[in-house]
C-alpha cells in the first residue's frame, strides 16, 4: 500500500478546529487515534452520548485510506448512500460531526500510552502534544502512515535539516537549489508549485525520477515536461545513489542513470523526497494490547481491548468474523461509544436515544425538533 501527501492535503486541515500543542496535558473524556472514516464516525457516536473527543492523526489531513488511497473512486456499500467517492464520504462525515466540535491534532503520531494512578491514560504524540483521558479509542486502520525513506547510506543524517519528506512551509525553500525526488502526485504537485517562483531555472529546480513513466496526473506530467522544455526546471531519469558533503552540509547528489549507468552530479541546498507512504503499526504494538495477526484483539460487545478503557474500531481490530469494511467500523464505533460511556459517566445509566425523536439529541446536534416528533425517548 502506498500513497503520498500533497500541497492540497496540507491546506485542507486549515478549515478544521486544529489543536495547538501547549506545555500542559489536554484533559478530555476520549482520545480517538486515527481520523479515517471510522475515527470520524466515532466522534459522532461519542458526541451523541455527550462524550467530548480529541482526534489525532499522523497525516496532515483527515479521511484515512479514503482520502489517501482512493479520494475520487466511487464507494457503493455505504448504507443508504448508493454511491459516493472517498472524498465525499470524508466531507459528509466532517459535516455530520461538526455539531460536536472535535479538536484535531494532525501531522502527529500517538507514540506513547500509559495508564496513570488515577485510572486515566496519558498519551503523547510525536510532536509533544500530551493528553490525559478517561478512554482511548484506537481507530488506526492499518497503522500510521509513514513516508517511505530514501535508502542511501548516511543520508538520513541530513533529515529535517536539508532532507525532507514533507513540506511544512514552502517559504523554507525559496531561493534554494532544490531537488525533488519521486514520480507521483506529490512530487509533481510540489515541482509545479516551486516552478511558479520567478527565479526558478533548470539549475535551481531538479526533478529526479527512476523511470520515464510517471504515476502522477497526466495533466501535471504534461505541464512539467513543458517547463523542462522552457528550461524552468530540469528532469533527470535515474536514482539517487550517493551524495557529497562539506562541513556537515549536504552539497551534491549523485544520480545514476537507469539506462547507461552514468553518474550525474547535482549540486543542491535541499532535497524533498516523495516516495509515497507506507503504514506501520509502530508504537501501538508496544502498549500491552493483545495483538493477533498485526491487529488489536477486541470483544464484540463493546469492542474493548484487553486493557479496560481502551477500545479498538475499524480496520485495526480483529475478532471472529471481522470484515475490513467501513460499515463494520461504523457499527463498532456505536458500541464502543456505549462502552466508553461506562468509564466517562460511571454512575449514570446510559440509554439508547433515537436521533429522530430525542429532544436531548436534537439539542446536542443543534437542530430544531420536527413538528410531529412523537413521544420523546
Ligand atoms: P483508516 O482509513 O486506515 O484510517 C486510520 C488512520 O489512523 C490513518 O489516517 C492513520 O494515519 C491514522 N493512524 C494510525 N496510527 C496512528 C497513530 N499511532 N497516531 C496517529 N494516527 C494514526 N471499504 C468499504 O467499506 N467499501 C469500499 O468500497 C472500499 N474500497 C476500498 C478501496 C481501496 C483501494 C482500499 C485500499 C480500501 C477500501 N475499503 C473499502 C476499505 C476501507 O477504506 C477501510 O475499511 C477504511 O478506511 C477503514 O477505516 P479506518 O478509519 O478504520 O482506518
Amino acid at each position: 500500500m502506498s500513497t503520498e501527501s500533497s500541497p492540497l492535503a496540507a491546506q485542507a486541515a486549515t478549515t478544521l478546529n486544529v489543536g495547538t500543542a501547549g506545555a500542559d496535558a489536554i484533559e478530555t473524556d476520549a482520545v480517538v487515534i486515527g481520523a479515517g472514516p471510522v475515527g470520524l464516525f466515532q466522534v459522532f457516536e461519542l458526541g451523541l452520548l455527550e462524550i467530548k473527543a480529541q482526534v489525532v492523526d499522523s497525516l496532515p489531513r483527515v479521511g484515512g485510506q479514503c482520502m489517501e488511497l482512493y479520494p475520487d473512486k466511487p464507494i457503493y456499500d455505504i448504507p443508504a448512500v448508493p454511491v459516493c467517492s472517498g472524498r465525499e464520504l470524508t466531507e459528509s462525515l466532517l459535516k455530520q460531526i461538526a455539531p460536536f466540535h472535535p479538536t484535531f491534532h494532525l501531522g502527529q503520531t500517538v507514540t506513547a500510552l500509559q495508564r496513570q494512578d488515577d485510572g486515566r491514560f496519558a498519551l503523547q504524540t510525536s510532536r509533544g502534544t500530551r493528553f490525559l483521558t478517561r478512554t482511548v479509542i484506537i481507530a488506526a486502520g492499518v497503522g500510521a502512515f509513514e513516508p517511505r525513506r530514501l535508502r542511501v547510506e548516511g543520508i538520513a543524517d541530513f533529515e529535517n535539516a536539508q532532507l525532507f519528506y514533507r513540506v511544512r512551509d514552502p517559504a523554507d525553500f525559496a531561493a534554494k537549489r532544490l531537488v525533488i525526488a519521486g514520480g507521483g502526485d506529490s512530487a509533481l504537485d510540489w515541482a509545479l508549485n516551486f516552478a511558479r517562483e520567478a527565479t526558478r531555472s533548470a539549475d535551481t529546480l531538479v526533478l529526479v525520477h527512476r523511470r520515464h513513466e510517471f504515476r502522477a496526473a497526466p495533466s501535471n506530467v504534461g505541464r512539467m515536461r513543458e517547463l523542462v522544455g522552457q528550461s524552468r526546471m530540469r528532469l533527470l531519469i535515474g536514482q539517487i545513489t550517493g551524495f557529497e558533503q562539506a562541513d556537515g552540509c549536504l552539497t551534491a547528489l549523485q544520480v545514476t542513470g537507469v539506462e547507461d549507468q552514468t553518474v550525474t552530479r547535482v549540486p543542491l541546498d535541499a532535497l524533498l523526497v516523495f516516495f509515497g507512504l507506507s503504514p506501520r503499526l509502530g508504537p501501538i504494538a508496544d502498549w500491552g494490547l493483545d495483538l493477533e495477526r498485526r491487529a488489536v484483539a477486541v470483544d464484540t460487545e463493546r469492542f474493548e481491548t484487553n486493557v479496560a478503557g481502551v477500545f479498538a474500531v475499524g480496520d485495526i481490530n480483529i475478532y471472529p468474523g471481522k470484515k475490513k469494511l467501513i460499515l463494520s467500523g461504523f457499527h463498532e464505533a456505536a458500541l464502543a461509544a456505549f462502552g466508553a460511556a461506562r468509564y466517562v459517566f460511571p454512575n449514570k445509566p446510559i440509554h439508547l436515544q433515537y436521533t429522530t425523536t430525542s429532544t436531548k439529541v436534537h439539542k446536542l446536534l443543534g437542530v430544531e425538533p420536527p413538528a410531529h416528533a412523537g413521544p420523546a425517548r
